[in-house]
């Protein structure tokens, strides 16, 4: 009988991911492994010659096989690296995207820009993975992170406890800013940021199998053309923004032009930017508020801020 060492194992997990066509074939062995094992990821490469046990050799084959199902490995394992921070995850919310890290990136760039407490929104929240970096990155930020399915926010108040962010992230369920009405007497925003659904019923149709198959529709599909949130964000967004403030939001690759003609007829921001992603594809958008008594002037339309 063949010993099944750590190292005979994650040759044979990534040969099987790969024969099926799982992306990242042997960091996803090396993550379920881990998982199973209870150990770090390093720590499989110490142990190289351990011999794994029956009961985890069991449990970690009905993990493989449905890995080789294309089933995400984020929700295998219930967990994922969001802005180097650990996240939870379960089948009830997205899984966090890197292109995500860099909206993240921007609104803790701008929130530094500023002087004392800053009060930040952040809109379909799913596990909380947005409003969480944000608040780790800046200790004068106070955020509500509002998601219209009950699910994913008790999700995100996991991820919100094991991030010991309890009195500074609060959540709160409804749709968009419907949550937020009682509290406006209280406070505008300095800056509202969201990762809204914006998958076309079209596109929706060429998703992967792991993304089509196994997240959660609703925090995907936006209508025909994927745009429904960003509009019902553009009617809103001024009784919420405060003066000067920001909203950044991500889109999908293909609706920089729309999302942008969106947030010019509100004719409430001084600057809209877009901004590209790793893979050079656009991905965030950037609109600053006019300020107080300031006048909107021209939108500068060459990507500045
Ligand atoms: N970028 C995500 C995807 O492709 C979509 C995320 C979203 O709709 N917010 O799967």
């Amino acid at each position: 009988m063949i010993a099944w060492t750590i190292q005979r194992l994650l040759a044979w997990i990534t040969e099987y991911l790969t024969k099926n066509g799982v992306d990242a074939p042997r960091l996803s062995a090396e993550m379920l492994l881990s998982h199973v094992l209870g150990l770090k990821r390093i720590e499989l490469y110490t142990q190289f010659d351990r011999v794994v046990e029956k009961d985890a050799l069991d449990r970690l084959h009905d993990l493989v096989k449905r890995a080789g199902l294309h089933e995400p490995v984020a929700y295998l394992i219930g967990r994922t690296g969001f802005y180097s921070l650990e996240m939870e995850v379960t089948a009830d919310c997205l899984i966090p995207r890197p292109e995500t890290e860099l909206l993240v990136q921007r609104a803790i760039e701008f929130l530094r820009t500023r002087e004392g407490q800053q009060h930040v929104c952040d809109l379909c929240t799913g596990c909380g993975c947005i409003a969480i970096a944000i608040a780790k990155g800046c200790p004068n930020a106070r955020l509500v992170a509002t998601d219209l399915c009950d699910k994913a926010l008790a999700v995100a108040a996991q991820n919100v406890a094991k991030h010991g962010l309890q009195e500074r992230v609060e959540l709160l369920c409804g749709d968009l800013f419907d949550p937020l009405v009682p509290q406006l007497d209280a406070t505008q925003w300095d800056l509202i940021v969201c990762n809204p659904p914006y998958v076309s019923a079209a596109e929706y149709e060429t998703l992967d199998k792991n993304v089509k198959d196994y997240e959660p529709p609703t925090a995907l599909l936006a209508g025909a053309d994927g745009l429904d949130l960003y509009r019902r964000i553009a009617e809103q967004i001024d009784r919420f923004l405060k003066p000067d403030g920001a909203l950044l939001l991500e889109i999908g690759y293909s609706q920089g032009p729309a999302v942008r003609d969106l947030l010019e007829r509100t004719a409430l921001f001084a600057t809209i930017a877009i901004e590209k992603d790793h893979q050079n594809q656009d991905r965030i958008v950037i609109a600053r508020r006019t300020g107080d008594g300031e006048d909107a002037g021209p939108l500068l339309s060459d990507g500045s801020v």
